[in-house]
């Protein structure tokens, strides 16, 4: 039977590298929802459209050609002909994506694209019909609330603020962590407007990767998937 896995985190949480392990383990294909929501970002400033009108957003969104790749190994991300998947991770897309994830028809747009593409891979699909792992921040709860295993994974503020410092910065040290702790806190604070997504939901278990390392929360989340 195919095999749906959930997983919600804030950022820098570490979801989006265990997520694909975890995909990869288990032979499974993988869906980066914020990479769907940074893409419609990417995609909207493209088209020169304003950002604070709603219903130019939503309906530019509604006709973007956004082409998701769901190989774990290289999950790669496309607007029409162009490769995204770095465009999509720039200092000035991250600032402005929650101003594009809670409009409230972008939501219904793309979890309709998400429910999608998890159904392509229950019979067909990458997976040819093992299933998939679809990260996010409303996975558990809105997109797939009947995954057959649902995880929120949690990490301490300081070692999200350290992760994230060695994503961006290449090094955790003091002025590194000083320098995205602004950045990563106000994100916390727009996107908690979108879901609580700190919170877990009934049935979903929390996995708390501060105290463990990259290899032990990937054990840790297979751990659940296997119960
Ligand atoms: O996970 P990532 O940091 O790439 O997500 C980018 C942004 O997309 C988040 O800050 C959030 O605003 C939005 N998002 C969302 N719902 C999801 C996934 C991401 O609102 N399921």
């Amino acid at each position: 039977a195919p095999l749906v896995v959930a997983i919600d985190g804030p950022s820098g949480s570490g979801k989006s590298s265990v997520s694909k392990a975890v995909a990869r383990e288990l032979g499974l294909a993988y869906l980066d929802t914020g990479a769907m929501y940074r893409a419609a970002t990417w995609w909207c400033v493209e088209q020169g459209v304003e950002l604070t009108d709603a219903d130019a957003v939503a309906a530019a969104v509604r006709v973007m050609p956004l082409v998701m790749g769901v190989d774990p190994a290289a999950p790669g991300v496309h607007v029409g002909g162009t490769d995204v998947g770095e465009a999509i991770r720039s200092t000035a897309i991250t600032a402005a994506v929650s101003a594009v994830a809670t409009n409230l028809d972008v939501r219904a747009e793309l979890r309709r694209l998400q429910r999608e593409a998890i159904d392509a891979e229950r019979t067909g699909g990458f997976s040819q019909g093992r299933g998939m792992v679809a990260e996010g921040r409303d996975i558990t709860t809105v997109v797939a609330p009947d995954a057959d295993a649902r995880v929120l994974l949690t990490a301490s503020e300081e070692a999200r603020l350290a992760r994230r410092a060695l994503e961006v910065h290449g090094e955790a040290g003091d002025a590194a962590v000083e320098a995205t702790r602004d950045q990563v806190l106000r994100r916390d604070q727009d996107d908690s407007a979108v879901s609580q997504f700190h919170v877990a939901a009934d049935g979903v278990v929390t996995v708390d990767s501060s105290a463990l390392d990259f290899a032990q929360t990937v054990e840790a989340v297979l751990g659940v998937v296997r119960e």
